[in-house]
């Protein structure tokens, strides 16, 4: 967990003005990885008294400023990280909508070159890895005795 005056940095550096809201919701990311609004919502309201819209509009200012990566799985509500400018991926359980960090398979953002661009400058690859998360797999592969 970064200390309070490292995400008042981030904050400065992305020209945010530092708020206590602010502090919490980009604590509460760091602290969650790929949690919902929600949960953030309940992780932030712990510590600050604030309004769930005002959690909506932290949570837009810092993904729009960069400091926090939005991320939404087909079928999923939105999730948040911040871990932010690595273009790593993503695997989704199936069954229980786990969500873990994958890096990229090979060196840098190899997924950047399309095998055809159709003449558009691509500047992201997004790419979900689906299957069945560890704990779900004991769970439908342990056989009743
Ligand atoms: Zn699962
Ligand atoms: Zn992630």
């Amino acid at each position: 967990m970064p200390a309070p005056s490292d995400l008042e940095q981030l904050l400065r550096g992305a020209d945010l003005r530092v708020t206590r809201p602010r502090l919490a919701v980009l604590s509460a990311v760091h602290d969650h990885p790929h949690a919902d609004t929600d949960r953030l919502i309940g992780v932030v309201r712990r510590t600050v008294d604030v309004s769930h819209q005002a959690v909506y509009d932290v949570l837009r200012a810092l993904t729009t400023a960069g400091l926090v990566r939005r991320i939404q799985p087909a079928g999923s509500v939105a999730r948040y990280e911040s871990r932010v400018g690595d273009n790593h991926h993503h695997v989704v359980c199936r069954s229980c909508g786990a969500i873990a960090d994958v890096d990229c398979a090979v060196g840098d953002t190899p997924c950047l070159t399309a095998a055809e661009d159709h003449g558009f400058t691509i500047d992201e690859a997004e790419v979900v890895y689906w299957g069945t998360c560890a704990s779900c797999s004991a769970i439908t592969t342990t056989s009743p005795s």
